[in-house]
This record gives C-alpha cells, sequence and structure tokens, in this order.
C-alpha cells in the first residue's frame, strides 16, 4: 500500500491512511511519500540557499528549519496519542531537522550544491513523514517498523536524481529485509523516493519516484497487488485539474498505463509499471478520500474502446530542439553518435522527429536543455552540425489507446480535431508506441486542445 504526499497532508488525512491500513487485513508493507508540498520546499531551499549571500544564510535556514521542525512536530502531536511514542517521535524528528540544518548551512557557506547533495537533502522529506506514520501506527496497537528505502533493501547506482535500481542485487536484498519482519507480522513502513548507492550514499529515483518504491517492493516479494493511494479516484481520462468532466477509466493495461504516465499523468509514476508487468501483478489505483470507490485496475489484458481512444494527457516544461544542416552524408551514424553522447549523460531524449538528409529534431525537458546545448557546441557544432534552434513554450499532447497504430482515419480525425480549434501541430512523433500518438504544440494552446480531444473522443462518444 503506497500513500502519495497528497493522502498525508496533515493529521486528519494521516489518521485515514492509519484507519486504511488498518481495515487491509492482508499482509503488506506501507511506503509513504514525503507530506504534501514537503519536497517541493526541500528542493526550493537547496536551490535557493546557495545562490544567497552567505552573510543572510544563517538567517534563512532558520527560518526554513523552524518552518519544516513546526510542521512535522504539531502533525506528530496531532496524531501520536501515546505519550511515550510521541516524544520518542519528537526526538527522532528533532535529530533529523537538526541534521537537515547542518548541510543546509553547509551547502549555503560553500556555495555548492551538487546532486548528490540535493538528494541528501530531498531525502529529509520522507524521513520525516515516514516516523509520523509508524508512530501513528504504532500507537493503534500496530508492531511497525520504519524503514528508509536502503534499509528495505533498495540498491541504485550513483546517479544521484534519477537513480537506479540494482536489480542483480535488489532481486535478493529486499526479500532479505523484508520477509522476516513480515514472518514474525511486523510491518514494514517504508520511505518511497529515497534508496542509496552501493557505498550506502542516499540517492533517489526521480520526482514521483514512491510509486516505483512500491511496485519494487511488490515485485520481489511477489505480493498479490500494489495499490496505490492518492488524492482521486483512478486513472481519469485526462487531468481532473484541467477538465473537471474527466472520468474514471476502471481497467487499463499496462502499456496503456505507462505510455500515460511517460508522458505527463503524474498520477502514476511510469517507471513503476515494468516491475509489476514483469511479474504481471496488478496495480489499483485508489483514493484515500473516497475508499469506496473501486478505483483503477493496471493489468495486462487489453481492451479497444469503440472511440480507440482511452485517455488524453499533457506534458509541460518539455523544450525542442532543432539540428539543421547535419552532414549526415558524410559523417555517418551522427543520430546515433548524438543520442549516444547525450545518453551517457543522462539525457533523456523524450520524443523524436522530422529526422531527413539534413535536419533532426528531439524533445527534453527545460531542466536538460543547457547541459544538451553545452555538449552540442563542445562535440557536434561546426563538424557535424552546423545551426541549432531551442523552441521553448512548448507541450507534448497525447492521446492513448490500445488499437490506436492498427485503426484506420484515427489519427486523422485527432490532427483534424486540432486543426478545427486552429491550433498549430509543431511536431509529430515518431515511433509513437502501438497505444499512443503524441504530438507538439505550443504550450499557450495545450490546455484548449487537451479539452477539444476529451470533448470529441471520449465525452461525444460516452453520451
Ligand atoms: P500523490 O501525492 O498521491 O503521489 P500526485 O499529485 O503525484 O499524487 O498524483 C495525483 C494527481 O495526478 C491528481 O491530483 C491529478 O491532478 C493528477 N493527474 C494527472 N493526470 C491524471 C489522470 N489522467 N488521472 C488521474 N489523475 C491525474
Ligand atoms: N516526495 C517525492 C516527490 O515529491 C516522491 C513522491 O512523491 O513520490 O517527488
Ligand atoms: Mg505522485
Amino acid at each position: 500500500m503506497k500513500f502519495g504526499g497528497t493522502s498525508i497532508g496533515s493529521e486528519e488525512q494521516i489518521s485515514r491512511v492509519v484507519d486504511l491500513i488498518i481495515n487491509e487485513k492482508r499482509k503488506k508493507v506501507v511506503v509513504v511519500s514525503a507530506m504534501a508540498g514537503v519536497t517541493d520546499k526541500l528542493l526550493y531551499i537547496s536551490k535557493h540557499i546557495v545562490d544567497l549571500p552567505v552573510s543572510i544564510v544563517d538567517k534563512e535556514v532558520d527560518k526554513f528549519y523552524n518552518e519544516i521542525l513546526s510542521l512535522h512536530k504539531s502533525t506528530a502531536r496531532g496524531i501520536i496519542d501515546n505519550k511515550r511514542l510521541l516524544n520518542n517521535t519528537l526526538n527522532k524528528i528533532d535529530e533529523l531537522a537538526e541534521k537537515l540544518r547542518i548541510t543546509l548551512l553547509g551547502v549555503g557557506y560553500l556555495e555548492d550544491l551538487s546532486p548528490r547533495s540535493l538528494d541528501y537533502i530531498l531525502s529529509f522529506g520522507e524521513r520525516f513523514s515516514v516516523l509520523i506514520l509508524a508512530g501513528a501506527l504504532e500507537s493503534r496497537g500496530i508492531r511497525v517498523k520504519a524503514l528508509t528505502g536502503f534499509e528495505a533493501g533498495i540498491i541504485t547506482d550513483s546517479n544521484f536524481g534519477l537513480a537506479r535500481p540494482i536489480f542483480s542485487k535488489i532481486k535478493y536484498s529486499i526479500k532479505e529485509r523484508l520477509e522476516p519482519m513480515l514472518k514474525r507480522g511486523i510491518l514494514p513502513v517504508v520511505t518511497g523516493f529515497i534508496a542509496a548507492d552501493e557505498k550506502g550514499r542516499i540517492t533517489t529515483l526521480g520526482r514521483g519516484g514512491s510509486d516505483y518504491t512500491a511496485s519494487l517492493i511488490a515485485r520481489y516479494l511477489n505480493a498479490e497487488e500494489v495499490q496505490i493511494w492518492t488524492d482521486v479516484d483512478g486513472i481519469l481520462t485526462t487531468d481532473p485539474k484541467i477538465v473537471k468532466s474527466a472520468k474514471l477509466i476502471p481497467e487499463i493495461s499496462y502499456i496503456e498505463a505507462m505510455d500515460l504516465a511517460y508522458f505527463g499523468a503524474k498520477v502514476i509514476h511510469s517507471k513503476m509499471i515494468e516491475p509489476a508487468m514483469d511479474a504481471d501483478i496488478p496495480v489499483r489505483i485508489k483514493n484515500t478520500f473516497n475508499p469506496e470507490c473501486e478505483g483503477t485496475l493496471i493489468v495486462s489484458r487489453q481492451e479497444k474502446v469503440e472511440s480507440v481512444v482511452k485517455a488524453v494527457t499533457m506534458a509541460k516544461d518539455v523544450s525542442i530542439i532543432n539540428l539543421r544542416g547535419l552532414g549526415m552524408a558524410e559523417t555517418p551514424n551522427i543520430a546515433g553518435r548524438l543520442f549516444s553522447t547525450l545518453g551517457e549523460k543522462n539525457i533523456n531524449i523524450i520524443m523524436i522527429s522530422g529526422s531527413s538528409e539534413s535536419n533532426l529534431s528531439f524533445v527534453i525537458r527545460n531542466s536538460d536543455v543547457e547541459r544538451t546545448l553545452d555538449l552540442l557546441n563542445d562535440k557536434f557544432i561546426g563538424s557535424d552540425i552546423k545551426a541549432i534552434e531551442v523552441l521553448n513554450d512548448v507541450c507534448i499532447i497525447t492521446v492513448v489507446g490500445v488499437g490506436m497504430a492498427g485503426t484506420k482515419g484515427i489519427a486523422a480525425k485527432i490532427f483534424q480535431t486540432v486543426a478545427d480549434n486552429d491550433v498549430n501541430i509543431i511536431m509529430i512523433a515518431q515511433g509513437s508506441s502501438e497505444v499512443n500518438i503524441s504530438f507538439i504544440v505550443r504550450e499557450e494552446d495545450g490546455e484548449k486542445v487537451l479539452r477539444a480531444l476529451h470533448n470529441r473522443f471520449i465525452e461525444s462518444s460516452t453520451k
């Protein structure tokens, strides 16, 4: 059972979560994210503190320390009613907060924030929340053990910020750590998102990565199912924050769910699908605030709906890089070299398109643009590439549904709907999967296109 930050934003919410955990009678492991907004705050202070004049670092760190300390302590006080357990939890929160304070001061004074330090700082969100949830469960008479992801057996490479599990290790370590506890009737409560490398240095699995923690644990414990408890009824036909009439999808296949998540539906992390799919473990998305709702079940079965389109999604904060004047003929395999150079630096190419004899376009995250341009200028410009153009302020729109590739005329209908709304398509993905079509429009047109597609293919077809 994985509970996201949105499920543990306050003591009332945590008390609901405790009830849900107690009501689930099967043997289980609990995975928990940081309290809502805390990871964002940790990220903000880290970036803010390196840029500050050293003279005001102390003051800023103190302010932040007090804010974080009081949030977690007051939540603990509101939810743990056993005095001994409360004091124990408060002491541990104090100890952690002190470590966080010292680290932030170090970052501020040295004016140096390495990816490794950032992961260490970001890990505090989950390390605080796990103490509170474990304390709350214990005060209700449950035998629990609070663990970090690493203590639960999640070992990763040292790619700080976006660490990858070392599968040959975690195949054994997760079982070794968790099974003995489960056998003794102890409930493991594990921090999502954070792990450690082989040297024991804290790493993170990427934003939203707690879902991944849950599915890795499920995979290697051979769980019956993975439950993702969040603040919506399940996977909906689109983001309900943008389209109010979005509807629940009761069942969806692994592949469709993975594509939706990869292209912007943040309700689950796209990487969480693979471990579940490998072991054919169903993933159930449930609403902490409406537990009676069945939610969404993600399974291997693939079913085509009449309108083909099951859901639409939007991914923002991306840019197109256009390369012109590629000397393809003279320097063979330039695309291959280019993408492996970017890959080595962990720059993820989200979409590729428009490759011709002399032009190539691809899409990356905004946060990778600077590093990509440096690499291109360093290694390719002048010799292999004549000019680079960057297009910011764009977004990816993705339409997902089994049968997309085999249905005649579906792409035409999708693009016609976009054109009818007076929006220009900047780029279309090549090599989209069998179940999706992705394209790029200007960011300012994104929501309009999302609504139009939702209306044309989902609302109209179910009216
Ligand atoms: P958690 O804290 O539980 O991990 P997230 O904020 O990461 O929760 O994910 C839940 C949010 O995902 C929802 O509040 C919703 O706005 C957003 N979302 C985006 N696309 C979809 C979709 N297709 N279906 C459901 N939720 C979506
Ligand atoms: N707390 C982390 C984040 O905000 C991980 C998660 O929520 O899944 O990204
Ligand atoms: Mg999430």
